[in-house]
């Protein structure tokens, strides 16, 4: 258990490290915790320990944590891929989407959020590494994309995410993050500021980071190994 808390620090110095390199100011960067099959238990740990910012791949965890989470402050970002049977309840738990990959569910969103009078922040996903597996909308149409879901009013665009090729293949990975950075600065020259960039993970956060990410997602190196592969909780069907 306490593991969790020494892990944290070895992240933390990891992401100072980082910055340093990249001449950076350690403030610009969050750590996001990536939480899927870890406990409310655990997750309470890392919380009270500091840390203020989680990110769950399901539906049912993040609806299973909420009560035992709630008291303590913190924000829940919704990392997995969303089904657009499950936006009634990720809009009830979670504070922030960060995989709004398509239009079909964005507008879904913007309908029950009218619906419901409330609106929340979502990040748009794409898919940097041009793999069938991840999902994540094509960089090519990122603008259209993004002038699209500007125009529903209950969705504010935070930021960009991606998730980066799982290679050991640095300037591959490197490639990825370039490809989200390029497209927040398009994004921008048309008027739309996607100020976070939600990139890196427990292996690839330095190079993330040294390409410009405002939230790196860490898990396994914090948690430990989940009991399954990731591909177990991406490959869910595509809808
Ligand atoms: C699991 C997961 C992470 C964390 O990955 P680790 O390699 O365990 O750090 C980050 N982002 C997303 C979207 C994830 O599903």
């Amino acid at each position: 258990m306490n593991n969790i808390v020494s892990n944290i620090h070895s992240i933390r110095k990891r992401i100072l490290n980082a910055c340093k390199n990249a001449n950076r100011n350690p403030l610009e960067v969050k750590l996001l915790l990536a939480t899927k099959t870890v406990t409310a238990q655990n997750i309470a740990i890392a919380l009270h320990a500091g840390e203020t910012l989680i990110g769950e791949n399901k539906i049912q965890e993040l609806k299973d944590k909420f009560e035992t989470l709630k008291s303590i402050p913190h924000q829940s970002h919704f990392i997995g891929h969303l089904q657009s049977n499950k936006i009634k309840k990720v809009i009830k738990y979670a504070n922030c989407i960060q995989t709004v990959d398509r239009l079909s569910l964005a507008e879904k969103l913007q309908k029950r959020l009218a619906y419901e009078n409330k609106s929340i922040d979502i990040f748009l996903q794409f898919n940097t590494s041009n793999e069938e597996s991840k999902f994540g909308m094509q960089p090519e149409h990122a603008i259209a994309f993004a002038q699209q879901v500007k125009k529903l009013d209950r969705l504010n665009i935070k930021g960009l995410m991606t998730i980066g090729l799982f290679s050991a293949e640095t300037e591959k990975v490197r490639k990825c993050f370039r490809i989200l950075k390029n497209i927040q600065t398009e994004l921008l020259e048309t008027g739309i500021a996607a100020t976070e960039l939600s990139m890196g993970m427990s292996g690839d956060l330095e190079i993330a980071i040294k390409e410009g990410a405002t939230i790196i997602r860490v898990g396994t190196a914090i948690f430990g190994k989940r009991p399954f592969p990731d591909s177990y909780y991406w490959n869910e069907q595509r809808k």
